[in-house]
């Protein structure tokens, strides 16, 4: 996908932290308000109905200026994640430096920082990262979700496949905690146990999300669908018009076996946080999404299935 020309804002905000509703709890902090990758199943593309943006998603981004965190330490123990609805890495960061502003701001926190991105660039301030994690539990998360590199250009303007897994590898390596995001998990298209033999020597959890198309976006991706992957119509049509839980329930039971013959830990809707044995990562399952938000990572879901 081409970058888009993105329109620039500044902006004044009275504060960056947000108490979230995600189902991590906590805080959500974006340095942004939109999100030149663009990708085309964002969920953080209703924020355009609160900033006042009529602009196409992916094609605005506004800087916040905030007045600077006072008492940090007031986070301690508190999760917080950047990069809810903008990604804190996006190509405009290499100028603005308001995600590296923000990490110098809270690495005193004691917070339980989770850096969510699709960008290599977090490599910039891998130094910086080193001296978050001393003083706090820090976890950079990458979202894969396919690898290939076709299908990703296809559905985002963010870093390639191989580069999101490179620096994967870097901030590991690094002794940083990191997750491989399969996310979301498009059925027919995501193969999780390709995904999770690339990225699992190198990622201490895997979180698996499923495709939500509630949004807006429902058509253009059921558009592609039609138009790339013919066969797929039907599962799409079940899934999503006919809400047919099927697919979503056999994935979820593929995925425990994948991780019972691997030796890896199944959980659901929990975040634990050890570093774990490489090679046996924590599989997190995350599949309806709506059954978790706001259950603050409880390891339970609002509705049986
Ligand atoms: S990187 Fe995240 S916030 Fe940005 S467009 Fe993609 S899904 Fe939305």
């Amino acid at each position: 996908m081409e970058t888009a020309e993105i329109k620039l804002n500044h902006i004044e905000t009275k504060s960056v932290m947000t108490k979230s509703n995600t189902p991590l709890g906590g805080y959500s902090v974006n340095p942004y308000v939109g999100c030149p990758h663009a990708c085309r199943y964002c969920y953080a593309s209703f924020m355009k109905r609160f900033t006042g943006h009529t602009e196409p998603w992916g094609t605005f981004l506004d800087v916040k200026h905030w007045p600077a965190i006072k008492d940090a330490k007031k986070y301690a123990g508190q999760k917080i994640v950047i990069g809810t609805v903008t990604d804190g890495y996006n190509p405009l960061e290499e100028t603005y430096e308001n995600t590296r502003r923000l990490l110098e701001e809270l690495k005193d926190s004691g917070g339980d920082i989770v850096i969510c991105t699709k960008s290599d660039l977090v490599l910039r301030d891998l130094d910086l990262l080193k001296e978050v994690n001393e003083k706090c539990q820090l976890t950079v998360s990458w979202s894969v979700n396919t690898l290939d590199e076709e299908f990703r250009n296809d559905m985002d303007a963010a870093a390639s496949i191989e580069c999101r897994l490179s620096a994967m590898k870097k901030v590991y390596d690094a002794g940083i905690r990191t997750i491989c995001f399969i996310s979301p998990v498009f059925p027919g298209i995501t193969d999780i146990e390709a995904i999770f033999e690339r990225a699992k020597d190198q990622c201490d959890l895997i979180w698996l999300e499923n495709l939500n198309l509630r949004g807006g976006f429902k058509a253009d991706i059921m558009n592609y669908i039609a138009e790339k992957h013919p066969e797929l119509v039907p599962l799409y049509d079940s899934i999503y018009n006919k809400k047919e839980r099927s697919y979503f329930e056999n994935l979820e039971r593929k995925a425990r076996e994948m991780a019972e013959r691997n030796g890896c830990r199944f959980v659901d809707n929990e975040t634990p946080y050890e570093r774990v044995e490489k090679g046996h990562p924590t599989i997190v399952d995350y599949f309806y999404h709506e059954e978790v938000r706001g259950t603050q990572n409880s390891g339970q879901r609002r509705t049986n299935k």
